[in-house]
């Protein structure tokens, strides 16, 4: 076991059985182990640091079906909202003024934000806060409108592949293509977009193989971000009866991905935190390096119900940021308030002075 997780260490490659092998016969020690090897990874590339982008999610219209979300289309149970684009401009002022310079938009597939709306706002928060990185998060648009949204200035896209296996793709998205969301990721990438992909972890079906294929999938994309969850049910939707994903196989999801993508940015995810109250500090212990406290007005908080019992619902942005950067550090990290791009894009002084010293490492 030592001798598979060295190699993984050294070589940041491991063939498909050796990870079958590794993730099926892993004891508390080996675990422990791989762990403080992934933490070693990420700090010979990001230090104790740990990246704060201020989330916004701004519309939980959707027109899609999957069968874990909580805002699926075919949920009457929520109520809908979208943020105007004054109130959006609100939370970044909110965030700007806590020091958040990277600003994460997320949403459902709403049709109602065309390409000339969300430019007109995309392009607005870029010209009142030039020193902030925008992420999107809107699901799977065409080429032209990706172009478009990168022209009116975002910086990166966050697009979980979800599950890389065909079957259980299919299964849990009525009428979407797995290829196509596939597509979408390479189409941003050869934008120059950073693109984040990622994975829920303990979907009902979901076996060791299809995670390996999850992790090989992301060696093969090399994506700059990757996200990681456990899968939580939500009481409105199909799999509202379905067990929940486990923490520990999360984690060890993180830790395989931080080995395999060295100098990837890893989010600490708040799936992870709903799960277990300590989840977080987990996540940063085994391999992850930034999170994502909440900017959204806290009166539409508890309608972006993606999964039941979601955390930091009724907290204010000044709370959140306070909150996790208490987390952050008792765990014997700290904050960076930094654009935090990931080292192929970094274009802030102080992420190539970082980056300069630390990819003799890489
Ligand atoms: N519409 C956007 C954003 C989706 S919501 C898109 O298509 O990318 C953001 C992420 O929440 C999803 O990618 C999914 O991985 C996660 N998610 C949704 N429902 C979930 C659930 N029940 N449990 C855990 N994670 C969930």
């Amino acid at each position: 076991m030592r001798a598979l997780i060295h190699q993984l260490f050294e070589t940041s490659t491991l063939g498909r059985e050796d990870l079958i092998h590794l993730i099926n016969h892993m004891d508390d020690d080996d675990r422990t182990y791989l762990f403080s090897c992934a933490l070693e990874k990420k700090r010979a590339f990001y230090g104790d640091s740990v990246y704060m982008r201020g989330l916004i999610e701004f519309t939980n219209y959707c027109k899609q079906n999957c069968n874990y979300c909580g805002i699926r289309a075919g949920n009457p149970s929520v109520e809908r909202y979208r943020l105007d684009k004054e109130t959006i401009l609100k939370c970044c002022a909110e965030g700007h003024a806590l020091g958040y310079r990277t600003f994460v938009l997320q949403g459902g597939e709403d049709p109602f934000y065309t390409d000339d709306i969300l430019c007109d706002i995309l392009s607005t928060i870029k010209s009142t806060y030039p020193d902030c990185a925008i992420t999107l998060s809107i699901g799977e648009r065409s080429l032209e409108s990706y172009a478009r949204l990168k022209k009116a200035g975002i910086d990166r896209y966050l697009l979980r592949h979800e599950t890389a296996s065909p079957s259980l793709y299919k299964e849990l998205h009525p009428n979407m293509s797995q290829e196509n969301r596939i597509q979408c990721l390479h189409t941003l990438k050869t934008l120059g977009v950073q693109v984040g992909a990622g994975f829920m972890v303990g979907l009902p079906g979901q076996t060791t193989e299809d995670l390996v294929d999850d992790l090989l999938f992301l060696k093969d994309l090399s994506p700059s971000m990757v996200g990681i969850g456990p899968f939580i049910p939500q009481k409105d939707t199909p799999l509202g009866h379905a067990s929940k994903g486990s923490v520990e196989m999360t984690l060890l999801m993180v830790a395989l991905t931080r080995l395999l993508l060295p100098n990837a940015l890893l989010p600490s995810t708040t799936a992870l935190g709903t799960l277990d109250p300590k989840g977080r500090e987990k996540a940063l212990k085994a391999g992850a390096n930034v999170v994502m406290p909440n900017l959204s007005p806290t009166d539409v908080r508890e309608q972006y119900a993606l999964y039941d019992d979601k955390i930091c619902t009724g907290d204010e942005a000044a709370h959140c940021r306070q909150c996790i950067e208490g987390r952050i550090k008792s765990v014997g990290f700290y904050v960076d308030m930094g654009r935090g791009d990931h080292p192929d894009f970094a274009i802030e002084k102080e992420d190539k002075k970082r980056y300069a010293h630390l990819t003799r490492f890489a």
